[in-house]
């Protein structure tokens, strides 16, 4: 590690600008943003600052004569941006007198060099990598702010505001420490991140001793609550950033079925997992069961994890769950996952609407035979209308002959599209009057079944037609 990261205190002084066009406008916009003074000297006289904030164009001073003789005092860092020549006489300069210089893009004269940021108002993250490779760092940037809460910030100026009052009230360090580690571990953390600061300091002002409620938390008295998490249809990179912050954050997860194996590798290595699931043919526990299980685990002062395929909301009896834990008085909330139906859409091309083509969707399931015959299949004739059936693999014949009697056309064009976004993922795509065919040509589900004319849009349809051209070419040819 050749460059120590340190936070500078803008507020101490001026810094000195040196450099003209885009590169020194960029370090301008970034220290105005950061509330710094500045002293300007653009090398090429120009020195136009479109689109500051006025506040922020306020704290520039635009300096003229020769930079070389600027007057240093007070001055608390260098900075030459697209300067030329004067960079590495300006660096000299700075050296004699012992102030911070960077020139960009020449570490042999700066002895400072800028990090990539993450800026959360207090919570800062610079990342460096030594000069070596800003492409490096940005990257790298871009994964922090991935996982990072928004609000991470207020969080910790939230925690600003209330620490000298505690240090009065909890004055061993240890113990101090456990009462922050508990608020911002507990439901007052969640309640800043979520942007519910007035509930949080409520709950703050009410801890009559927070001696003991920092005790509490070695005892496991903790409040656990429960997250509902969509996992999506498979492909763990599909699971949301707030999906996988509550999969690192969990005690114990418990997943379905559908939840590949892939998308557990991203929970926290100590998390318990239990599977609840239920098969074709394997009834699984049973609801009421699962339901204790998550409110046991919440009351117990677990953070438990409720994961399911796709969304829980879309076919996955989230609202027969979270009735269960409203009952039991236990804490929830539900993280939104993406469903099987617009898995399948993005992975094949499949628009749900189309310009004037497609304008209205509707889900359903039809997982039984039986149940395909309570569909009211008259209401899903209109042809501007996408169906997206889940369950529908065995039901497919009972699907085909509801639509059919209830007029749709048989030309329709239908897909079958199985194991969506995952490595053996497949699609048959053909028309309404053979749909049980198709489902005859997958080999295994979990599929979604799709009936639309947007279907002909579909990367294997568009697929099916050209090897259909190519083999009528061929026949003509012989
Ligand atoms: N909550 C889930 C649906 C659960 S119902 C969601 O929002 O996706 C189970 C049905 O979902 C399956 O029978 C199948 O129709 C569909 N499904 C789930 N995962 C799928 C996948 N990877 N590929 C295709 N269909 C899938």
């Amino acid at each position: 590690m050749r460059f120590l990261p340190v936070f500078l205190d803008l507020q101490a002084g001026p810094v000195l600008l040196i450099g003209a066009g885009e590169l020194a406008r960029a370090k301008l916009r970034l220290l105005a943003a950061a509330g710094a003074r500045i002293r300007w000297y653009a090398t090429d006289g120009n020195h136009d600052v479109n689109g500051l904030e006025p506040a922020d164009a306020a704290r520039i001073e635009l300096a003229r004569g020769d930079p070389l003789a600027a007057d240093l005092s007070g001055v608390i860092a260098i900075l030459c941006a697209g300067a030329g020549d004067i960079g590495p006489l300006m660096s000299a300069r700075a050296k004699a007198v012992g102030l911070p210089v960077n020139v960009m893009d020449d570490l042999s004269h700066s002895t400072f060099i800028f990090p990539a940021i993450v800026d959360r108002g207090d919570v800062v993250v610079a990342i460096g990598t030594g000069g070596a490779s800003p492409v490096v760092a940005r990257r790298l940037r871009e994964r922090i702010e991935a996982v990072l809460p928004a609000r991470i910030g207020d969080l910790a100026s939230f925690i600003g505001r209330w620490r000298k009052p505690i240090h009065h009230r909890v004055p061993e360090f240890t113990l101090r420490r456990r009462f922050w580690e508990r608020v911002v571990d507990g439901p007052i953390g969640a309640l800043v991140l979520a942007g519910r600061q007035d509930e949080a300091e409520a709950e703050l002002r009410d801890i009559s001793d927070p001696t003991a409620f920092a005790g509490a938390l070695v005892s496991g008295g903790a409040q656990g609550r429960v997250t509902l998490v969509g996992a999506g249809p498979g492909d763990p990179d599909l699971l949301t950033i707030k999906a996988l912050r509550a999969l690192q954050d969990a005690d114990v997860i418990f997943y379905d079925e559908l939840v590949s194996p892939e998308i557990l590798d991203r929970a926290r290595r100590d998390a318990s997992r239990v599977p609840v699931g239920r098969r074709v043919g394997n009834p699984g526990i049973g609801q009421d069961a699962i339901n204790r299980l998550m409110i046991e685990a919440a009351k117990s002062g677990q953070r438990a994890v409720r994961l399911k395929g796709g969304d829980s909301f879309v076919f996955g009896r989230g609202g027969e769950e979270v009735e269960a834990l409203r009952e039991a008085g236990v804490a929830y909330s539900v993280v939104p996952g993406i469903t099987a139906g617009l898995g399948a859409a993005a992975q094949f091309d499949v628009p749900l609407t189309f310009r004037h083509e497609a304008l209205r969707i509707t889900f359903l399931t039809a997982h039984k035979a039986k149940d395909a015959e309570t569909v009211d299949w008259s209401t899903l004739t209109d042809e501007k209308m996408t169906v997206v059936v889940y369950m529908g693999m065995t039901a497919a014949p009972s699907v085909r002959a509801g639509l059919l009697s209830a007029g749709r056309s048989p030309q329709t064009p239908v897909g079958v599209f199985a194991r969506v976004t995952r490595p053996d993922a497949q699609a048959a795509v053909g028309i309404l009057d053979e749909l049980p065919a198709l489902v005859e040509q997958i080999d295994g589900g979990p599929a979604i079944l799709i009936i639309g004319d947007v279907v002909a849009h579909s990367a294997p349809w568009r697929h099916a037609n050209l090897k259909h051209v190519i083999t009528q070419l061929l026949e003509a040819a012989e």
